[in-house]
């Protein structure tokens, strides 16, 4: 069974709540999206169907990662000293109900226009510490192919602009919408990464599969970002096949990240230990390459941390003793006087 976008509206209508939400928070449904929905509340339902917690007040922020703040011109967001990120448009092909960034979309969707293009090039252009440009929004790709390769093309005409990185949905949201258009001009920009967000192997369809197999044969390096939510993937046995089948992909499992603190989306939010808990029991299934760094980005634009389970139980003079992937307990000789360092740094980490 599948649903059709009027199917959807018509079964969330019947909650009197509802109107508000939408007034909020418009739904945006793509037809392949609707079509992988097979019940009310499965993990794709949860993703893009409107739910009233999302105008209920939970204690969360309207810009959680405090962007405006760090703007120095519109759509360009520059906390690291050594890359930007450039949200190069406010449209999405679908809306993830968990959006960091869906304060946009109560303002009403803005494409930028070409002062603002002009405005964010001269920025990075006049800061010659950065290295990579990060393009986000939004979804990059949802930009007509021609605009993309222009920006794309002027990027690359600023010399110290290394690496150029682009996060995207719409291979996973609308995979049709991928033209080898869109293909070329990611391949005449390389140096450049492709990131997709991808939270669930249900969203891995055949459609979605063969466009991701072009990108990977256009020698587009391919990574994924994946948020942990609350009864869409919050168990290691789903993240496991999702991140197995990532790689038979040639997509790179890059991150998995607690969801922000955005307000009213706290209902898709676990706690902090589960995602930990999950990276443990994942690390001692999956190959190296199929683990993705488990982040968190800290409120108020703090950056992003990496939370890493710890496998030290103990630290003696001569040894530090580690947990086996067999729950056993294996040492590992220390060298003169380092215990006093690796307990400190032990602590540090605590
Ligand atoms: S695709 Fe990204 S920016 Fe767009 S709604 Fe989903 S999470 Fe937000």
């Amino acid at each position: 069974m599948s649903y059709t976008l009027g199917e959807i509206k018509k079964l969330i209508m019947a909650d009197p709540d509802m109107g508000e939400v939408l007034k909020q928070y418009p739904l945006r449904i793509t037809p392949h999206i609707a079509r992988q929905i097979k019940r009310v509340g499965d993990p794709i339902w949860r993703q893009f169907v409107p739910d009233v917690r999302e105008i209920k007040r939970d204690g969360g922020f309207r810009d959680p990662l405090g962007e405006e703040e760090l703007s120095p011109v519109s759509g360009l967001v520059h906390r690291y000293p050594d890359r930007v990120l450039w949200l190069v448009t406010e449209r999405c092909a679908a809306f993830c109900r968990f959006c960091t960034r869906k304060r946009l979309w109560a303002t009403g969707i803005r494409n930028h226009n070409r002062e603002d293009f002009n405005l964010a090039l001269g920025y990075i252009e006049g800061n010659p510490k950065i290295r990579e440009v990060i393009l986000s929004g939004g979804d990059p790709l949802t930009l007509k192919p021609g605009v993309l390769l222009e920006i794309l093309r002027a990027i690359r005409r600023i010399p110290h602009v290394e690496i150029i990185r682009v996060h995207t949905r719409l291979p996973v949201v609308s995979p049709k919408s991928i033209t080898q258009a869109t293909v070329l001009a990611l391949k005449e920009a390389q140096p450049l990464y492709l990131n997709i967000h991808v939270n669930h192997p249900q969203e891995l369809t055949t459609e979605v599969r063969r466009v991701l197999t072009a990108i990977a044969d256009a020698g587009i390096p391919l990574g994924s970002q994946t948020v942990l939510l609350r009864k869409v993937n919050d168990n290691p046995e789903t993240l496991e096949s999702l991140f197995r089948a990532l790689l038979t992909l040639r997509v790179r499992p890059y991150y998995l990240l607690q969801p922000d603190l955005m307000e009213g989306t706290s209902h898709f939010r676990p706690p902090l230990s589960l995602g930990i808990k999950i990276m443990k029991h994942l690390r001692h299934r999956l190959s190296g390459m199929a683990m993705p760094h488990f982040m968190v980005d800290l409120p108020g634009g703090g950056g992003k941390i990496e939370l890493v389970p710890s496998f030290i139980r103990d630290i003696d003079d001569d040894f530090v003793y580690f947990e086996t992937r067999t729950g056993g307990l294996a040492r590992y000789p220390l060298e003169h006087s380092e215990s006093r360092e690796l307990l400190t740094l032990f602590r540090e980490h605590l």
